[in-house]
């Protein structure tokens, strides 16, 4: 039973994923048709789009810029002539009868993501990055017996990022796409949405017994909507293909589509049946060339990316790990945090804030911190009410900062006052406090002489009753100390 239980730990599992982003451009890869998701179906369809005889495609600027921001991103090679390719089959929703994609000459070439694992960071090497065209959308499941064809998403402008087989489990799969969706969404070219399909994964896995040089027969599997369908649908298969290994049968190269409902993955169809795309460059579309300068312009114009922003928050700010990584995790949120910290020198002070009482509220009002009217300079005030010891923590973040978010242009110290929250941490008043209550406990004020220092806690409460509840405990404390002590 023991072997049984061991026999998946002989194996290695190798993966390697394709990837899919449609990119934010207004207009589609080789038209001016607009792209956009939800519109009418067939509206976005002009002739070009459906390939009428005698009209021309013409590259989109945006994607080519798009496209180069990304390669600069995960420093891959960027390509000084760009070819285009027909890559021919037949499909209902395709209307040219091609896709015009990148073969031989992917715009990027090498480089790498790293993702940041529990315990280690992966780093996840590419292949390519090429530039093509979406194809329509065939709708299986509005008419019980036609399929629609909507062509609005064809000539979608896409990047597909090719890994190589770098990675070794469902949980890698799931960081390296969780670090894709981040950094698209950091340089602005997609949204990111697995759900509605604007990022795309196919897994390739094989498996292979621990320590060989030579990977097994790949299968490839589609159809996952979401990061964690991809993770299931990556576990179910590697568990697959060691059974069927155990058994000594063979893994057939194939596509497989995974189902969400049965947690399982099923053959769509054999690599041996598979499309001879017949693809040849494309005869209508000049080769476009990238030069040194354009490539530096845009490096340029990049914006702050994860990795460097986790680098200043954790070796500058001296952010642990963890609260450094919820910050970046949305971009929106991360430029908050960076606001706030122009305010304010107290930068862990401003990541409490930004994960602890701002995402509190938002989220029991189920907005987004873009939603968010509260100026950061605000939160920042608070903080330097907080620090010089006029307002304690509690009533900052459950008093002030709300009645503040109402009131925003008062200043927080205003407020603060007029909600009678602010601490006493006068200490020529506070240290009438202290005689006062101490004045009535001499035999208690000898036996703290005496080594009974647990009274401490009862003298600072008597303060704390006479100011009302408004000394800085701080400094009460030490006042409190100091006076016995004298
Ligand atoms: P194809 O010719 O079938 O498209 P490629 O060699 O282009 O295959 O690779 C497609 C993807 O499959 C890449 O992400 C690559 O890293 C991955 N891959 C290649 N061989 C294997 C393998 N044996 N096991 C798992 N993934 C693989
Ligand atoms: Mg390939």
């Amino acid at each position: 039973m023991l072997d049984f239980m061991n026999v998946y730990d002989k194996y290695e599992t190798v993966i390697g994923l394709e990837c899919h982003i449609q990119l934010l451009t207004k207009t589609k890869m080789y038209s001016s048709d607009v792209a956009e998701y939800g519109a009418l179906p067939n509206t976005n369809v002009s002739v070009v789009t459906l390939g009428h005889p005698g009209t021309l495609p013409v590259v989109n600027k945006r994607a080519i810029e798009f496209a180069v921001k990304l390669g600069i991103a995960v420093n891959a090679d960027i390509r000084e002539e760009n070819q285009f390719a027909r890559k021919n089959y037949f499909y209902a929703d395709l209307p040219k009868g091609y896709q015009i994609t990148q073969d031989k000459t992917p715009i990027c070439t090498g480089g790498y993501i790293t993702a940041k694992m529990k315990d280690r960071e992966l780093r996840v090497n590419l292949t390519r990055i090429h530039m093509e065209e979406d194809a329509g959308k065939s709708l299986h499941d509005i008419d019980p017996f036609e399929t629609l064809v909507d062509l609005n998403r064809a000539g979608t402008p896409l990047l597909e990022i090719v890994t190589e087989p770098d990675l070794r489990s469902g949980e890698e799969a799931y960081a390296y796409l969780t670090e894709v969706r981040k950094l698209v969404r950091y340089l602005d070219i997609c949204d990111g949405n697995m759900e509605e399909g604007s990022l795309r994964c196919d897994a390739n896995i094989s498996v292979m017994l621990k320590g060989s040089k030579i990977f097994g027969k790949k299968v490839e599997v589609k159809n996952m909507n979401s990061f964690r369908n991809v993770q299931r649908a990556i576990d179910f298969e590697i568990k697959r293909q060691i059974d069927l290994v155990e058994e000594n049968k063979e893994i057939a190269g194939e596509t497989r589509s995974f189902d969400a409902v049965k947690g399982i993955t099923f053959s769509l169809r054999s690599k041996e049946n598979a499309n001879d795309y017949r693809y040849f460059p494309e005869p209508d579309l000049q080769p476009v060339f990238i030069t040194k300068e354009y490539i530096n312009e845009i490096k340029a114009g990049l914006p702050v990316l994860p990795d460097e922003l986790f680098n200043i928050y954790t070796k500058e700010y001296k952010l642990s790990e963890y609260d450094a990584l919820q910050i970046i995790d949305r971009k929106e949120v991360a430029a908050f945090y960076n606001d706030l910290v122009k305010h304010t020198a107290n930068q862990k002070s401003a990541a409490n804030w930004v994960m602890g009482p701002i995402k509190a509220y938002l989220n029991e009002r189920a907005l987004t911190i873009s939603e968010f009217t509260l100026p950061s300079k605000k939160i920042a005030e608070i903080i330097s009410l907080i620090d010089a010891g006029k307002l304690s923590n509690s009533a900052a973040s459950q008093k002030l900062f709300p009645a503040l978010v109402d009131q925003p242009t008062k200043s927080a110290e205003q407020l603060a006052g007029e909600l009678d929250l602010l601490q006493n941490s006068n200490s020529n008043e506070l240290q009438g406090f202290v005689d006062q209550a101490l004045a009535k406990y001499p035999e208690k004020i000898n036996e703290y002489k005496n080594g009974k220092v647990t009274l401490l806690g009862m003298f600072v409460g008597e303060v704390m009753k006479l100011s009302k509840g408004k000394a800085d405990p701080k400094l009460l404390n030490q006042l409190v100390k100091e006076t016995l002590e004298k």
